[in-house]
């Protein structure tokens, strides 16, 4: 049985405080392993001209909101028969969505997609089209898993996973940020080609350049007792000639050698905070 009661959201925009009501499926609610639910409301879905992120609790309540500004190519939300491409995946679940599904791809942990019907052929596609996508050095060993609302309902001890709704709510994400520089960086450039053989290309290279640090920093935890993090954005510039090095860029190498290669990543500390414990003892 298909359930389709739903429950409605009074969603103010924390900008301009344009109102308007959204609905959620109410089976999110029902979910043992429910955290908090992260919907994101695109422009023009409450007000024109700013996007955001709620965060809603088991009772429905919105417990609070964030501003993203994604600057991603706009993307039609729409539902197509085939997912080939990223950008039919960000037409069915959002950006958001997208951004949540690439960051665990990275880490690689396993991702469960809820479909209200349950389309036996998608979760062929789209591990097909991963595949295709990533390089062997970055397979997901999981793979993507499509279930329907009653099995997500009776899933238990699911919490290191993440789980999203067909329509792109977020259901379950071991994570709290919501701004994903890196994947967002890779998820613009893909959108902006049409051909499949080359958005391939392109994530390909980007991973690959990504994977190159991951080894760098690996050979560097191997050789010293500490790695500064200010030392790490310097040596990244001089290595990877690059012009800057965001505190995102660090964190998420960091999750990746410690959640997809099991690296102890404790080494990499910040400089400031040492000294004021050594100025504190
Ligand atoms: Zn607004």
């Amino acid at each position: 049985m298909v359930e389709v009661s739903e429950i409605s959201l009074h969603v103010k925009c924390p900008m301009c405080n344009a109102e308007k009501t959204i609905k959620v499926p109410s089976y999110v609610f029902a979910s043992k392993a429910f955290g908090a639910l992260k919907i994101q409301i695109p422009k023009g879905s409450v007000c024109l001209e700013h996007q955001f992120v709620i965060y809603v609790d088991k009772k429905g309540n919105i417990r609070s909101y964030e501003t993203t500004d994604y600057q991603l190519p706009a993307v039609k939300r729409e539902k197509k028969e085939k997912l080939l491409t990223l950008k039919d995946f960000v037409g069915m679940v959002g950006e958001f969505a997208t951004l949540n599904v690439l960051h665990a791809l990275f880490l690689d942990l396993p991702i469960i997609i809820v479909q209200t019907k349950v389309d036996p052929m998608m979760e062929k596609v789209i591990n097909g089209t991963l595949d295709a996508l990533f390089p062997r050095f970055f397979k997901n060993s999981n793979g993507i898993r499509i279930i329907d609302r009653n099995e997500f309902k009776s899933l238990q001890n699911i919490e290191n996973c993440l789980a999203i709704d067909e329509e792109g709510f977020i259901l379950i994400s071991p994570w709290e940020i919501n701004k994903f520089e890196i994947e967002e960086d890779l998820l613009t450039k893909v959108l902006k080609l049409d051909d499949f053989n080359q958005q391939k290309i392109i994530f390909q290279q980007l991973l690959t350049s990504f994977f190159r640090k991951l080894n760098f920093i690996g050979e560097l935890l191997l050789s010293q007792d500490v790695v500064y993090e200010d030392d790490l954005k310097d040596k990244f510039k001089k290595q990877f000639m690059q012009k800057r090095v965001s505190n995102y860029e660090i964190e998420l190498i960091k999750a990746v050698l410690d959640k997809r290669f099991q690296k102890d990543v404790s080494k990499i500390k910040i400089r400031s905070f040492n000294k004021l414990k050594e100025s504190l003892w």
